[in-house]
């Protein structure tokens, strides 16, 4: 495995992942896929060893969507782990790195592909700027720096671009006789502004908070979340889309969560103490490279997560969809050999459902904001926008409409599981239950918002 980072062996922020300041979701879906992914290893365990938080999301959320508050349910399921970013980059690597003798990390920065449009051979690969001039670099078959400056080559049986989302992996395609990758983005201009507190004495069990963004309302949408990580504290993302982005200055980050459609999220930080300044990030459109439906695709590649399509974070569905990939690129591989006739194609296709499931969700309804740039609602958007609105009223109400939407929003079955009969009667016939006029606290939780809010 090659990095430009140097991977830290504790759970650090790197320069590599900016965006690991930031509040991270892991669907279950995605927590599913690892774990099928690593099966002599136990990272939920581990996860939870280290302090991350395992909550049902059918009972231990508090969550206001455009249409009322979701009830908390007496079930158990949708269960996930809420911890940051660089924890459960660190465990998932300390498994990969434990479970399998064959792994090795070099630091080195690729920069191209090598081969023909009909195989990938390898990559180039430069030594990273600051790892100094005689810092070990990657030996793979022939791996050799070259005594002239240029990048050195290095030999691979197989290679997976899994750089982010800045890949270059379009260019790279071109340079080996590959054109007419289609790519599409769409904007809505969401900017993320995040800060860490401690939790507050009493709160440790505190539910994961979220203040979903209205996309009907014809106003830039606004949201807020507090996710639990581990160390007793508390990482609070807001979100604001273009023309109504969160601020980076404290005390207006504060007014900001105050002024948000509940002010749950901002009573409970009021006079909980930072420990972090505010970090934000704007990158966050939707951006996909339609490398599965380029008319020749050459053996040996894959480009998977990020690298492959990115989704505007809100809805959490990049690190899931990025391990439903590396789980389709496991399946096939442990199905065929590697010469297997058109393998890799296969992989980008099969990994492409997991693509388009998130990208439907995350379009679809990102078209209905004002001020959206590469996207325009079109009569299907508005058909799924008006039914999912539907379901997201009726599931405020109902636990068989709450789990279809559930099972589609965390990645664990594709979106077809919203026509089954089950979800369309439910959405028909509305929720059973009246909407609740505030958070579905309970008895404990009331008295630690009157204490600390
Ligand atoms: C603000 C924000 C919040 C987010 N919140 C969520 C969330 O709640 N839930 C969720 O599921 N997703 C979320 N995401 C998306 C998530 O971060 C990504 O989808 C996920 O990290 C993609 O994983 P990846 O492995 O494809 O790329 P990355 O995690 O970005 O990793 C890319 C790696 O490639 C390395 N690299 C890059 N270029 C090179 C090169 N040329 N040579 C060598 N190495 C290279 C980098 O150092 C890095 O280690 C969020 C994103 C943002 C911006």
């Amino acid at each position: 495995m090659l990095d430009r980072d140097e991977l830290p062996d504790a759970p650090e922020h790197r320069r590599g992942v900016p965006q690991d300041r930031h509040a991270h979701l892991l669907m279950p879906g995605g927590l599913e896929a690892i774990e099928r992914l690593l099966p002599r290893a136990d990272v939920r365990k581990d996860l939870l060893a280290a302090g991350a938080r395992e909550l049902a999301l059918s009972s231990g959320m508090l969550a206001l969507t455009p249409d009322g508050w979701f009830r908390r349910w007496r079930h158990h399921s949708h269960v996930t782990i809420t911890c940051s970013r660089p924890l459960l980059e660190w465990v998932v690597r300390r498994a990969v790195l434990g479970t399998n003798a064959n792994v090795e990390v070099h630091r080195a920065r690729v920069t191209g592909l090598r081969g023909s449009a009909r195989r990938v051979l390898g990559v180039t690969v430069e030594p990273c700027a600051d790892a100094g001039s005689d810092a070990p670099f990657p030996a793979g078959h022939c791996g050799h720096r070259p005594a002239d400056g240029r990048p050195a080559a290095l030999d691979a049986d197989w290679v997976v671009d899994a750089s982010g989302r800045g890949t270059r992996v379009v260019p790279w395609l071109e340079a080996l006789g590959i054109h007419g990758i289609a790519a599409k983005d769409v904007d809505s201009g969401l900017a993320n502004a995040t800060r860490v507190y401690r939790t507050p004495s009493g709160a440790q069990e505190w539910p994961l908070t979220l203040i979903q963004p209205d996309p009907y309302s014809g106003r830039p949408g606004r949201s807020g979340m507090i996710v639990p990580i581990e160390n007793d504290r508390w990482m609070v993302s807001l979100g604001g889309m273009r023309g109504s982005e969160p601020p980076s200055d404290p005390d207006a980050f504060l007014e900001y969560a105050l002024a948000l459609p509940s002010p749950l999220v901002g009573r409970l930080i009021a006079a909980a103490e930072p420990l972090t300044e505010v970090f934000t990030s704007h990158s966050t459109s939707n951006s996909r490279r339609y490398l599965d439906k380029v008319r020749h695709w050459p053996d040996r590649f894959v480009a998977l997560g990020d690298a492959a399509a990115t989704f505007n974070p809100l809805y959490g569905q990049g690190m899931s969809v990025a391990a439903l990939g590396a789980l389709a690129l496991a399946e096939a591989l442990a199905d065929g050999g590697l010469d297997t006739p058109g393998l890799a194609r296969g992989v980008q296709r099969a990994a492409a459902r997991s693509v388009e499931a998130a990208w439907t969700t995350a379009v679809s309804t990102d078209v209905l904001y004002p001020g959206v740039e590469g996207g325009t609602p079109t009569a299907a958007d508005r058909l799924t926008a008006a039914y999912s609105r539907r379901l997201t009223r009726t599931a405020t109400g109902s636990y068989v409409a709450a789990s279809a939407l559930w099972d589609v929003t965390t990645l664990r079955t594709g979106p077809a599981r919203l026509m089954r009969p089950g979800a369309i009667l439910a959405a028909l016939a509305g929720p059973p239950l009246p909407p609740l006029s505030g958070p579905p606290l309970t008895d404990r939780e009331r008295a630690i918002l009157s204490a600390i809010g």
